[in-house]
């Protein structure tokens, strides 16, 4: 589904789908050289849902041998922002002794979720522990998050489209946009 498609749902559009393409590609190129020679596939993990649209292009772009695993986490928060404390929903299925990780998200915000993920991973004996994210909001400062590799930054506003959803709704559009606001205010 393109932008075009959802009329007045969308504000506007933050990032297309030849920027998306164009920094994935260049990220997997970084990786194949970080992680070149490695004794056992780098493990990438996906964080449920929103990272599902990353890491199936992500993955393709990297040439270097890839093993693919995925969590669901949901944070509490007394309102719409994240609190920091985070329930595992479904855990990994593969043991991250000595394995080199690279956690792929869709968008670091406050960045509480994935410096929770962080320490958990990290406690498990991996080799070790960073992180890809498509996108990064001015929030994220707030919380120090060492993301490795950062796609795009872009306004501290609510986007929907490339696996973030509202409501659910909107995960399969094809570029990132700004949701408008009579959608949730209705
Ligand atoms: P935080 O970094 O605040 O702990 O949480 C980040 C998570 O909140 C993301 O993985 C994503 O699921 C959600 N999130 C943050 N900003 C947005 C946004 O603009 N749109 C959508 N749909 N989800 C967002
Ligand atoms: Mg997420």
């Amino acid at each position: 589904m393109d932008a075009e498609q959802l009329g007045n749902d969308l504000t506007h559009v933050v990032a297309t789908r030849e920027e998306l393409d164009r920094r994935i590609h260049e990220i997997a190129r970084e990786i194949d050289g970080d992680y070149a020679n490695l004794d056992k596939p780098l493990l990438l993990i996906g964080v449920l849902k929103g990272a599902v649209m990353v890491m199936a292009d992500l993955a393709r772009a990297i040439s270097v041998p890839v093993h693919m695993d995925w969590m669901a986490v949901s944070s509490y928060g007394s309102g719409t922002k994240s609190s920091g404390v985070v329930r595992i929903l479904k855990d990994l299925d593969i043991d991250l002794k000595d394995r080199h990780v690279l956690i792929v998200e869709d968008i670091l915000d406050s960045g509480l979720t994935l410096s929770w993920l962080i320490k958990n991973l990290k406690s498990r004996g991996p080799a070790s522990v960073e992180v890809m994210t498509m996108m990064r909001k001015p929030d994220a400062i707030k919380v120090q998050v060492d993301a490795k590799y950062i796609g795009l930054d872009i306004p501290n506003e609510f986007v929907v489209g490339f696996g973030l959803d509202y409501a659910e709704q909107y995960r399969n559009l094809r570029e990132v946009a700004v949701l408008a606001p009579h959608v949730y205010q209705s």
